[in-house]
């Protein structure tokens, strides 16, 4: 019997790593990729440094996908098989030195995302991999021409093969290549696509309601000693009057104020109220929305929220190392240890300048800083209002980045249309077709996640699709 004839569809992080484990296992590899040069997304990964695999033990624990149930057994079976390690033993093997950074982040030493790509063309080369770029797949066929079972036909050309994978990404930079016309092969082949979104994002947003503000605080306390029906209800009536609009703009202005403020932060979200994710890490203000690796990792929750029409709370934690009672005993000694100071001062050391009269603000104290106030001026309810804050500034969001600009797609080919085991489409009258990388149902976080997502799952199908199961370590 000849060689196996396999064709991999996408010269990306998977079909890369797919393209070196099928001709490794003895096939005959052919690379099609759409566009001009191979990995322009790899290229663009971890600022150009690629962030290429994550040592944190159990991994696999830290993928999503909307099938719940699937997700952890499936991801389980493909790292058993082709695990971080033995990715990294491969790349080592190949010649690219890698650092570690943040104790789990793996970088190639080089500093450099080219090197990573150039060590798998060499690979690829060496291997005898042919590679046809400006090749788009169009369609998979079932053919049975010639004993070969499937036919890819390009915009050009046609494309004979034992075996099909499917490595082409998902809709994530589609800048890259990837555009979602994998999807398309895989609908055409009668596989079934979720609804994808951006993650890995940015998040727009409003300023939300603060339960606890200045002004509750006082209505709380005027009902306690005067009743209902008093002073704070005509304070409330005025504030109500002012138009809505000229509000919403001030804020506006407020949070694009914070364009370039950079600093450590816990985000959560709330899905109708119900708490969805929380992370702690560089949170990042642009003009237009909030950014930074602890935003990315909550968006995927924002993003299907927002999709299915439902409210996505955000909550920032301007100051995560402290309680809520700490922070207002910080506040409260700075005013007695310096009560001629201007009362802004007794932010300064806590927050970044920009966010003192945004949290102000939210916590409806903004008037009180009218004239010179000064530290001593701060009373209990101002400290507990802002303290409140400060550890649950209250945003709404109103939208993520688009595809354009998200590291991942959540969503993809259902996890149900694949074997676990060997990434082989489900079902006999699609035997021989193969599924890897973005293009399934399967998005992680950040921290090197997503292309030890796209390595693991791409040898594994690789492997099985040239027959070659004992090249695998168990
Ligand atoms: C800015 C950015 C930074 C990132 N940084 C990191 C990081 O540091 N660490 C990390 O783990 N992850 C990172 N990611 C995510 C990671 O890059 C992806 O998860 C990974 O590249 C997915 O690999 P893939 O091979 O499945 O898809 P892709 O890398 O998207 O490759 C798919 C390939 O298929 C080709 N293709 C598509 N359709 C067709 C077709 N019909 N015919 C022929 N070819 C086709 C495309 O042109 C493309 O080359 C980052 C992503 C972005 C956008």
């Amino acid at each position: 019997m000849g060689k196996k004839k396999v064709v991999v569809i996408g010269c990306g992080a998977s079909g890369m790593m797919a393209a070196i484990a099928a001709a490794k296992a003895g096939a005959e590899v052919t690379v099609l990729e759409s566009q001009k040069h191979p990995g322009r997304k790899l290229l663009m990964t971890g600022n150009s440094r690629c962030n290429l695999t994550n040592l944190a033990p159990r991994p696999e624990a830290e993928y999503q996908s909307g099938d719940e149930e699937r997700v952890l057994p499936l991801v389980k079976s493909v790292f058993r098989q082709f695990p971080a390690g033995s990715t990294l033993d491969l790349f080592h093997q190949m010649g690219l030195l890698t650092m570690v950074e943040h104790n789990t982040y793996v970088y190639p030493v080089t500093g450099q995302s080219q090197s990573v790509l150039n060590i798998l063309l060499e690979e690829l080369k060496e291997l005898g991999v042919k590679l046809k770029y400006s090749e788009k797949a169009v369609s998979v066929r079932r053919t049975e021409k010639d004993g070969a079972s499937w036919t890819v036909l390009t915009e050009g050309w046609h494309y004979e093969a034992d075996s099909v994978i499917l490595a082409c990404g998902g809709r994530s930079c589609p800048q890259t290549g990837s555009d979602g016309s994998g999807y398309a092969l895989a609908e055409g082949l009668g596989m079934k696509v979720t609804d994808v979104v951006p993650a890995l994002t940015g998040i727009s947003v409003r300023f939300g309601k603060q339960p606890v503000t200045l002004k509750s605080l006082q209505e709380e306390q005027k009902m306690l000693y005067e009743g209902p029906g008093n002073l704070m209800q005509d304070q409330e009536d005025k504030s109500h009057r002012a138009p809505e609009k000229k509000k919403e703009k001030e804020e506006k202005a407020l949070l694009s104020s914070l364009a370039g403020v950079r600093m450590n932060a816990g985000v959560s979200v709330f899905i109708d109220r119900v708490p969805a994710a929380r992370d702690i890490g560089q949170l990042q203000f642009t003009a237009t929305d909030l950014s930074g690796i602890v935003v990315f990792q909550v968006s995927r929750k924002v993003s299907r929220a927002l999709r299915a029409g439902k409210k996505a709370e955000i909550r920032l934690d301007l100051l995560p190392a402290f309680t809520e009672d700490e922070v207002e005993t910080i506040i409260s000694r700075y005013a007695e240890n310096h009560p001629d100071a201007p009362l802004k001062m007794a932010f300064c050391g806590l927050l970044p300048q920009q966010l003192v009269p945004v949290v102000l603000k939210a916590a409806g104290a903004a008037d009180r800083m009218k004239g010179e106030p000064k530290a001593s001026d701060l009373d209990k309810m101002f400290i507990r209002a802002v303290s409140e804050t400060i550890k649950s500034f209250r945003l709404e969001a109103t939208g993520v980045r688009g595809f354009e600009s998200c590291q991942v797609t959540a969503g993809g080919v259902a996890l149900s249309e694949v074997d676990p085991e060997s990434l082989e489409a489900s079902g006999p009258a699609l035997s021989g077709i193969f599924l890897t990388g973005e293009i399934l149902d399967v998005d992680g976080p950040c921290g090197g996640y997503n292309l030890q997502w796209a390595w693991s799952s791409g040898y594994v199908a690789g492997t099985h699709a040239a027959g070659g199961t004992e090249t695998i370590k168990s």
